[in-house]
């Protein structure tokens, strides 16, 4: 069976299709700047890759030149749009309502209305997806959502200390995301750990950046929040940061509107890119090479602020067994990867440089036979794991 998978951003839409007799990848890709004047396709297919310009107003048009382009004769995968045995959607937010993965319905589709406001930017556009191919394909969808993992968080972890009733009445607490991944790598953990009880920290580090404490494969704490905004040093993004500096730079900066100013300001002009100028850890780490002070305190703050919260959390976890490098950073930057775990002996986490420094892209154990903590690179595959999802409701 052939799986569609559908990754919707607030301005991209992202898809692979895969063949699950072999789990093949048949097809990848992303509709980008989908609402902007300039939209375009970058479609690969095997070792071809091809850019399309192509107007994309909303993701309805994205998504209609994504089915034609699948079955277009001399670029697509399909003979038909019939041989798409299921598709699966990564969902951004499940609020309180999903802790794993669902076959999409009516009643699974209100409640995604419902939780529009805890993802505004990703839901409304998750959402459209997901009910245009209802009709358009006529197959079935599963909802795969990016929080659902961390509903297995104690209440001490997951609540603010704000007044009761903005969590009664609004849900206002940390939910976590990247879910899929977290998830994805604890599993493989696990196997290589040779089994299920023990403590874990899951570090994805990417262009959003997540930790996650895993004990006995569940999830009891995370570090991104109610938003993806919270906790790291990302890209674009701030993570951890007092707010009562927003009112302050408000002002100075001529923004009048909070959402406005959270949502491009502290999530997109700020971290790796506030601080340097670029948000893509090659480019900053080149900078580093170069002299600069700024991509050099940039890194020291990124590192630093993963190394705080690997504490935070093998307190909480009351040690740890494993730790787990993934996303494009944690796979494949050794020098990030030795910032971060360098001078922790004392929890236990003695890195073997040399493996370190040549480990890219693959599972690999980058720790000393003498450290107590077993650490691991371990690539995530997201789009794998929403597949593995969906074949599992319909195979
Ligand atoms: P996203 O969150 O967009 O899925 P990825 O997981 O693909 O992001 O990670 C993107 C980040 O990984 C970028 O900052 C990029 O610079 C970084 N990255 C990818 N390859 C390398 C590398 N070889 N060395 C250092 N950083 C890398």
């Amino acid at each position: 069976m052939k799986i569609l998978v559908v990754n919707a951003g607030s301005s991209s839409l992202k898809f692979q299709v895969i063949d699950m007799t072999d789990e093949s990848v048949l097809c990848k890709g992303v509709c980008e700047r989908i609402g902007d004047k300039e939209s375009f396709l970058n479609y690969t297919k095997g070792d071809k890759k091809f850019k399309i310009d192509y107007a994309m107003p909303t993701h309805k048009e994205a998504l209609m030149f994504l089915l034609e382009t699948l079955v277009n004769p001399e670029i697509g995968v399909l003979s038909s749009l019939d041989e798409i045995g299921a598709v699966g959607h990564r969902v951004l937010h499940g609020g309180e309502d999903f802790d794993k993965s669902v076959l999409v319905t009516d009643d699974v589709l209100a409640k995604c209305h419902k939780n529009e406001p805890l993802g505004p930017l990703h839901m409304p556009s998750n959402i459209l997806c997901m009910e245009i191919l209802k009709d358009l394909l006529g197959k079935p969808q599963v909802a795969v959502f990016d929080t659902s993992f961390h509903q297995t968080m104690p209440d001490y972890a997951y609540r603010y200390a704000l007044p009761d009733e903005d969590y009664k009445e609004m849900k206002i607490r940390k939910y976590g995301f990247h879910g899929t991944s977290h998830k994805f790598v604890s599993k493989i953990a696990s196997e290589l750990m040779g089994t299920e009880r023990f403590n874990l920290i899951t570090c994805h580090l990417g262009n959003g950046a997540s930790l996650a404490a895993i004990k006995d494969g569940k999830c009891i704490d995370t570090s991104m929040g109610f938003t993806p905004l919270e906790g790291l040093v990302m890209g674009t993004r701030t993570g951890d940061i007092d707010p009562s500096v927003i009112g302050i730079i408000m002002k100075k900066r001529g923004y009048s509107d909070v959402t406005e100013f959270v949502n491009t300001y502290l999530n997109k002009k700020s971290g790796l890119k506030g601080l340097t100028g670029d948000s893509d850890m090659r480019a900053v780490t080149e900078l580093k090479e170069n002299g600069n002070d700024n991509a050099r305190l940039a890194l020291d703050m990124f590192a630093y602020r993963v190394k705080k919260y690997i504490g935070a959390y093998a307190a909480a976890l009351n040690g740890v067994d494993c730790l787990v490098m993934t996303g494009g950073i944690g796979e494949n930057s050794g020098a990030a990867r030795e910032m971060i775990l360098e001078n922790m002996e004392y929890l236990g986490i003695i890195l073997d440089k040399n493996k370190n420094a040549t480990t890219r892209g693959k599972v690999e154990l980058i720790s000393t036979p003498e450290s107590k903590v077993k650490v691991y690179v371990i690539p995530t595959n997201e789009e794998l794991v929403i597949a593995r999802d969906t074949y599992s409701f319909v195979k």
